[in-house]
């Protein structure tokens, strides 16, 4: 039987358009899931939207919109971008969804039951972050690390808690010893001092009134909604299945990657655990921490104007272009810088001059010779070493750059053999050579920049005809 793999991106908000961090997002895991398809594995790659949340109730209201139909055409943008970037999700698991996701979390919540208890709370709550904070968590300003210049809430309420204390030394326990593995090192390390601090019982439901009705009722009392961390998190859960597919669930729980940014670590290292020791639930097996993106070496944001959108790049360098951009220029596991000039530069020198023209002038050698191509499959995986050795240490970024150095040695053979010199047998042994190094590239090549991979594999083999151009100049 073949081996599952279950990967799922961070589930955002649906209160404003995707923007290129979820792009990098979106592309990194894709990157991981074509990688674990490729090594044989049955993967199920979800994403999907955390609908249930005020600032999307808020969203809405500025923008004068029904709710439901704001959050449903933020739904297809985010879709519409995977699509564009070649990023396939299994599974778009909503939180608007009452078939599926509206039992599944209230059984969450059922399951949870000995540990939820209500209380009387006077907190402050950012809106940007949905939680409520304690002053030790809170920058000098008394502002959210988040989401410095807004003000914090003063919120007031009676709601449901849930006894996240309890469980401190067990979840310290699951991630020292890497039950719950956490990738890189220095967000583990991050998740355990902040685990050294008191931690605090946290609310998880909200009055229908601040909800203002929308959400997943409290199980046993319809005055609550189920809020945001609990409901939001179970999302993982719901997509596959659980409180309405028990078969579905058991296969592919427990998750065996999300991969999350830095800033809702600590929701997946304590949160969410937490609830599923609670529930009596499997662990997820790993989180997978990327960085953030900064625009020109400025922090992205609306006020600044920089923020960009990802279509736009793809309409004007290609798919395969911003995949490779964001998967080698971003440190897989840092934060990195994101500028259209270094856009324009990449394309021109590594795409469409090292790459694109390497295959372009093999392959119209090869049909001039009336050459075949790759016959030898032992040469196929000759790369993948590069690949794999890099994916260990979580660097893709690093597996880029190697194989860009096995292209540019590959041109300097070209030039240095110069074939079209020789006369005809050595020039064929030399053309033959070539193209099957391109080849096994092509292969190695698969996970990162699919389209193009699949049309070097495609020149490289069979009766040799000169191949359509990769990388158009501009
Ligand atoms: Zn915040």
């Amino acid at each position: 039987m073949k081996n599952k793999f279950y990967i799922t991106t961070a589930i955002p908000y649906l209160n404003a358009p995707p923007h290129i961090g979820h792009a990098f997002e979106f592309v990194l895991t894709d990157f991981i899931a074509r990688y674990h398809r490729l090594l044989g594995e049955e993967v199920l790659f979800l994403s999907g939207g955390d609908e249930n949340a005020v600032k999307n109730v808020q969203a809405a209201e500025k923008a004068g919109k029904p709710l439901q139909e704001f959050i449903d055409h933020h739904a297809s943008l985010f879709r519409g971008l995977a699509k564009n970037l070649n990023v396939h999700f299994d599974v778009f698991q909503r939180g608007s969804d009452q078939k599926n996701h509206f039992p599944s979390s209230q059984k969450f919540w059922e399951l949870c039951q000995k540990d939820i208890y209500k209380k009387d709370y006077e907190g402050l709550y950012c809106v940007g972050c949905e939680a409520f904070y304690t002053k030790i968590e809170l920058d000098e300003n008394g502002e959210c690390f988040e989401h410095p210049g807004k003000k914090l809430e003063t919120v007031a309420e009676t709601n449901y808690f849930f006894k996240l204390s309890k469980y401190r030394g067990q979840v310290i326990e699951k991630i020292r010893s890497g039950e719950i593995e956490i990738v890189p090192q220095t967000r583990k390390n991050e998740a355990l001092s902040f685990l050294e601090n008191d931690i605090y019982d946290i609310s998880i439901s909200r009055s229908n009134e601040r909800a203002k009705n929308w959400g997943v009722p409290v199980p046993g009392d319809d005055t609550q909604r189920i809020y945001v961390w609990f409901d939001a998190l179970n999302i993982y859960q719901s997509g596959v299945g659980f409180g309405w597919d028990d078969k579905k669930y058991e296969k592919w729980w427990p998750a065996d990657t999300h991969v999350i940014g830095k800033g809702i670590i600590r929701f997946h290292a304590i949160y969410w655990p937490a609830f599923l020791l609670s529930a009596g639930l499997k662990l997820p097996k790993k989180l997978f921490v990327h960085g953030y993106l900064t625009i020109n070496g400025k922090k992205m944001s609306k006020s600044v104007g920089n923020v960009i959108d990802p279509n736009n790049l793809i309409k004007k360098f290609g798919t395969d272009a911003v995949r490779y951009y964001l998967l080698r220029e971003i440190p897989t596991t840092d934060d990195g810088d994101f500028s259209e000039s270094r856009m324009h530069e990449i394309y021109q020198s590594d795409l469409s001059n090292e790459l694109g023209n390497l295959l372009l002038r093999l392959t119209t050698l090869g049909e001039k010779d009336g050459l075949n191509g790759v016959s030898n499959e032992d040469a196929f995986k000759k790369y993948q070493e590069v690949v794999d050795k890099n994916v260990t240490k979580s660097e893709f970024n690093i597996a880029l750059q190697d194989l860009w150095t096995e292209i540019k040695k590959l041109n300097k053979r070209l030039d240095e053999e110069a074939p079209w010199k020789k006369e005809a047998s050595e020039r064929t042994k030399v053309l033959e050579d070539l193209l099957t190094e391109l080849n096994a590239l092509g292969n190695a090549l698969r996970p990162f920049l699919p389209e193009t991979a699949e049309t070097i594999i495609k020149s490289t083999q069979g009766k040799i005809k000169k191949a359509p151009v990769l990388f158009p100049r501009l």
